[in-house]
């Protein structure tokens, strides 16, 4: 009988379900997994991104530890794919490798004065705010009138954690870094600006009407933005998902607004134009009104406004990043595939290497779905045998002593449950589920007993 030797790049959603899918799967050969991970936690954006006051999101962690702790996938953590192994490294020691690598940096927002201070990217926040330990452990929350350029869920995120009284957090995971920063925001106003109609957005009703839940946070909807055309009738109509939304918004617009001491203003048909400047710092954020153009999309009307304020944060999209000798798509930030099976520059298939996830198919799409993904990748893995690599050293340990020898100080399936079992004890005397290690090198220390 063979044994498929896989390596998976990635220990985020797609990488755990596709190796407990193959492992799952009918096959006529025995399959050993080792899962390398450049984080010495894994779960990647459902630990880094999901919100942290999402505790039912951030629940899906479970049924991935579920996974591991079975204990037929070996893991390597703190292992960086491109720093401490290569795709020659690779080949040595497996018959193929799936890389579930994600995304994690922010698209670009293409518009004048978007390299100001007080300009970031959402992503950037997110990772701040998730207590990601490759960001800096501050980070500059002195606006008080606030830009988020978006309409999709991440839009959302950013604007509730930005809007929401840091107080209301304590029951999260949030690093204490994390809170001591949100609780001395002196924001008082936070502004969502997406260029089409409100029967347009991406967001999810239920994340909508979260928002609307916040203590002490005015929702800010204005009149002008709910004169729809005929395709946002029909898509209110016919659509589940927009109806509701129009729901919440129409219920919005008719609250009584003026007490709260804080405000989320979602402004429609508002096209980006310019970042305002002064001393290389955010003054104010530019749009050009839109209007529907009646087949559901927009056209300029050519009036500008501008919005005084001192930040702005792009949510216009997560963007993956290359990997050393892997193709990669330059404009979709995604390794070129056919089903998973990866491609080189003239879309041939490239043996041995495959790929799911947010790197497979972009930076779209619910944790459910890559493994949905998931089984399609498998499915070419399982199936292209004739191609597999043919590893020159294919013991277990061969592994172990590479790393060794390089003085990678990796992490396996027991330090994460010592980290694990600390982050929740930090939590214990507050009441709180966990409480995150934030730096590299205490996560280390902590998953290494050392
Ligand atoms: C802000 C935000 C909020 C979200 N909220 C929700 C939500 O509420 N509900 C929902 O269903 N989905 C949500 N999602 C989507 C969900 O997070 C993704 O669908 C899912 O995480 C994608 O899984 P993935 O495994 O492809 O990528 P990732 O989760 O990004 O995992 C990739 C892993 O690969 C590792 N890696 C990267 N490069 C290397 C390398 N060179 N070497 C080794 N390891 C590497 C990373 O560290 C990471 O652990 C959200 C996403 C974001 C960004």
């Amino acid at each position: 009988m063979t044994t498929l030797r896989l390596a998976i790049v990635g220990a985020g959603p797609a990488g755990i379900y596709a190796a407990d899918i193959i492992l799952k799967a009918e096959r006529q050969f025995d399959v050993q997994i080792d899962l390398f991970e450049q984080l010495p936690a894994p779960y990647g954006l459902v630990r880094y991104g999901v919100a942290p006051d999402h505790p039912r999101i951030k629940g899906i962690i479970n049924a991935l530890r579920d996974v591991l702790d079975r204990g037929d996938i070996r893991i390597f953590g703190n292992v960086r794919y491109g720093v401490d192994i290569s795709l020659d490294d690779l080949k040595k020691h497996y018959n193929a490798v799936i890389f579930s690598t994600g995304a994690i940096a922010d698209a670009d927002l293409d518009i004048p004065g978007i390299e100001l201070e007080g300009s970031y990217g959402a992503a950037d926040f997110v990772s701040w705010f998730d207590g990601h330990p490759d960001v800096p452990r501050t980070w500059p929350l002195d606006a008080h009138s606030i830009g988020v350029v978006g309409v999709g869920n991440v839009a959302l995120d950013v604007s509730r954690m930005l809007a929401k009284h840091a107080d209301d957090l304590l029951p999260t995971e949030i690093p204490e870094n994390v809170y001591d920063v949100l609780k001395a925001s002196p924001v008082t106003d936070v502004h969502i600006f997406g260029r089409r109609g409100p029967a347009q957005v991406k967001f999810s009703p239920l994340e909508l009407r979260e928002l609307g839940e916040l203590r002490d946070v005015d929702m800010i909807v204005y009149d002008e933005d709910f004169d729809y055309d005929e395709a946002s009738k029909t898509a209110i109509k016919t659509n589940k998902q927009v109806f509701v939304i129009d729901k919440v918004l129409n219920q919005w617009r008719q609250r009584e607004t003026g007490s709260a001491s804080r405000r989320l203003h979602l402004h429609f048909y508002a096209k980006p134009v310019r970042v305002e400047g002064a001393d290389g710092r955010v003054t104010g954020f530019t749009y050009e009104r839109t209007r529907p153009d009646g087949a559901g999309g927009v056209e300029g009307t050519g009036e500008m406004r501008t919005i005084p304020m001192q930040a702005i944060y792009r949510a216009v999209g997560y963007f993956g990043s290359p990997l050393d000798g892997i193709p990669f798509d330059e404009k979709r930030g995604v390794i070129p595939n056919h089903e998973g099976q990866v491609l080189d520059d003239d879309d041939q298939l490239v043996p041995g290497v495959y790929a799911t996830g947010w790197i497979k198919r972009g930076p779209i799409g619910l944790i459910g779905h890559t493994k949905s993904d998931a089984m399609e990748t498998v499915g070419h893995v399982l199936t292209d045998q004739a191609s597999w690599w043919t590893p020159s050293e294919p013991s277990l340990e061969s592994v172990n002593e590479l790393l060794d020898s390089r003085g990678v100080k990796y992490t396996d399936l027991d330090g994460w449950h010592r980290l694990d079992e600390h982050e929740m004890a930090l939590g214990e005397p507050q009441g709180r589920a966990r409480v995150k290690v934030v730096p590299r090198d205490d996560m280390i220390q902590v998953s290494r007993g050392e």
